[in-house]
């Protein structure tokens, strides 16, 4: 089944409000196992909504719309999707007796405008709203299926869960969808989709490369009538996806770096205690995300100006022979943070955050280090974009630094 979105609404057009609508129901159709082709979003005009409608309907099964039924004179899907399929709108007298009554339960008379509410073409059937005053469409017609909901997010969810879904099932084929997301640090998206581009084209188990903010995504994901066999195509895929990006994968699902660095962190009984300077408490905050972070997490010491670098524990001479930027430094202070909290073992972290330079290295320097009193690693790297960036991408390098380190890789 080939299905579409369709957004109405001269807010998204003008971009005073994001579609919510569609990324919800986009996440629906997903996990129902209905291929979703395209979205699209149009303002209040009738001609226009008309023509998107048209273009739907010539080329998928599932029409879900959201928006302008409300009673204005600018809320036009109802006449748009009466004019797509050329039949008369008409006031059903039940429906108008339920909107009727919707307003008398709230101590009102009903304007004259609401009626239209009311309407229907000879192929829709009402979908109730228990939330507001404007029923849903759902309309039946030369094999197509076409949903028309409301725009407010919270009647329009309330009408999916109640009314669409349990309607809509029957009609997906599709038992089950799995799908499971591998998460990777230290290689760039189209490095992965290189690796894994034999993969790519498939189109049952699908994969899929995302760059996010905490590195690429893999995302693979298997439809099938049973929940076994849909298990099986993606526990086979993702044995494959692991043999050819190993220890590059950190995670999967929901799982964040910090949380796996937790996690390595208690099994191995150690204990970290951090030093910050460009990413000013970032790589602590990531840390203390994780729940039960107390376990291992003895503090983290933001040290921004030379002399706080000093004052916890960095000896001047560093300071003197090689500046605050430099691998140097980050080390010095992973020693001292490690030593002045009694942990068993330190990250530094130093750079440039930006957007100016300083000491001669360019913004987006990071030189981050992990010791933990037999062994010393350092990694220093450029990472040229704005401040809230470097910070961040600071952070995760530091994480995973601390997560190769602990599992012993290069
Ligand atoms: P009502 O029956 O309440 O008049 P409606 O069907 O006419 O609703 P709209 O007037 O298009 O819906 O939208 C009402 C409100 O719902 C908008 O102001 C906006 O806040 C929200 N809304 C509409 N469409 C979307 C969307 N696609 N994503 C997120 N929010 C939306
Ligand atoms: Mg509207």
């Amino acid at each position: 089944m080939k299905s579409e979105i369709i957004s109405v609404g001269t807010e998204l057009l003008l971009g005073e409000i994001v579609d919510t609508n569609a990324a919800f129901l986009a996440q629906q159709l997903s996990l129902l196992g209905i291929d979703l082709y395209w979205i699209s979003q149009v303002g209040d005009n009738r001609a226009r909504l008309l023509e998107v409608l048209r273009r739907a309907w010539g080329r998928s099964d599932l029409i879900v719309v959201t928006g302008g039924l409300g009673p204005t004179d600018d809320d036009l899907t109802r006449e748009a999707i009466s004019e797509l399929v050329g039949e008369e709108m008409a006031v059903d007298p039940e429906l108008e007796k339920w909107v009727r009554g919707s307003f008398s339960r709230m101590g009102l008379n009903m304007p004259l405008s609401n009626l239209k509410q009311a309407s229907l073409v000879p192929s829709a059937r009402s979908v109730s709203n228990p939330f507001g005053t404007a029923p849903g469409w759902w309309l039946e017609k030369d094999g197509r299926t076409l949903v028309a909901m409301p725009g407010v997010p919270r009647e329009m969810h309330r009408m999916w869960n109640d009314q669409v879904l349990p309607r809509l099932r029957p009609h997906t084929g599709v038992a089950v969808l799995i799908t499971r997301t591998l998460k990777i640090m230290g290689k760039g998206e189209s490095e992965v989709e290189e690796l894994l581009h034999e993969f790519v084209n498939s189109s049952n188990p699908t994969l899929a490369t995302y760059a996010k903010d905490d590195g690429i995504h893999v995302r693979m994901a298997a439809k099938a009538t049973t929940r076994e066999e849909a298990a099986g195509m993606i526990g086979e895929l993702e044995e494959k996806a692991w043999a050819i990006l190993g220890t590059f994968i950190y995670g999967t699902d929901d799982e964040s770096l910090a949380t796996v660095v937790g996690r390595l962190m208690r099994e191995m009984g150690l204990t970290l205690a951090t030093m910050e300077s460009c990413t000013g408490g970032h790589l602590a905050n990531a840390l203390t995300d994780v729940p039960g972070s107390s376990a291992f997490f003895k503090g983290g010491l933001v040290a921004y100006a030379s002399e706080a670098k000093t004052a916890w524990g960095v000896a001047q001479a560093v300071l003197d022979e090689y500046g605050q930027v430099s691998p140097q430094m980050a080390s010095a202070m992973a020693r001292a943070a490690r030593e002045r909290l009694g942990a068993d073992v330190g990250v530094g972290i130093t750079g440039v955050a930006g957007p100016g330079e300083a000491e001669g290295q360019p913004a987006g320097t990071m030189h981050i280090a992990i010791e933990d009193r037999g062994r010393e690693r350092v990694s220093s790297s450029v990472y040229p974009r704005g401040r809230l960036d470097v910070k961040r991408v600071a952070t995760l390098r530091a994480l995973n630094l601390v997560r190769r380190f602990l599992l012993g890789l290069p």
